[in-house]
């Protein structure tokens, strides 16, 4: 496991305990530079698959999805353990949700929702790759609110 801060693969486990659903949280303490931070351990669906807008079909992937939104949240102050918290969140609810496959959008439309709450400029941005998603008016009055607040 990689410090969030120095990239050092060197970490000792401080504290385990079970997370929610089927997931186990462990407090690290990275050997390199003593930065701490937690891991959620889960138990992935092997048979989940993403449907994509074409319509074809690939295993679900969370670094795949972790990648997605690293674009978007990028430069952004953002504490990585809030973005894991987010990922793991959006991963139960698709779990719950869908039986074997989930709509690539369906996962995107989760991300949405819950990335304003975590910052708002890295939601506008993921929102933006999608775009079509709910149409640029929106989009582009959430801009102009955020400009008239001096954000970023
Ligand atoms: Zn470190």
């Amino acid at each position: 496991m990689r410090c969030p801060k120095c990239s050092s693969e060197d970490s000792k486990v401080l504290d385990t305990r079970a997370g929610k659903a089927a997931s186990i949280r462990r407090r690290r303490e990275c050997l390199s530079c003593e930065h701490r931070f937690s891991t959620i351990e889960e138990v992935l669906r092997e048979d989940l698959l993403v449907v994509k807008q074409d319509g074809r079909r690939e295993n679900f992937d969370r670094h795949k999805m972790a990648k997605g939104l690293q674009r978007a949240i990028s430069k952004r102050s953002i504490d990585p353990e809030q973005i894991n918290a987010l990922l793991s969140e959006i991963l139960r609810r698709i779990e719950n949700e869908y039986d074997n496959e989930v709509p690539s959008r369906a996962i995107a439309d989760a991300i949405i929702s819950r990335l304003r709450n975590v910052d708002e400029i890295a939601w506008l941005r993921f929102a933006s790759f999608y775009e079509d998603f709910r149409g640029l008016s929106r989009f582009a009055r959430e801009i102009v609110n955020l400009k008239g607040e001096g954000s970023d």
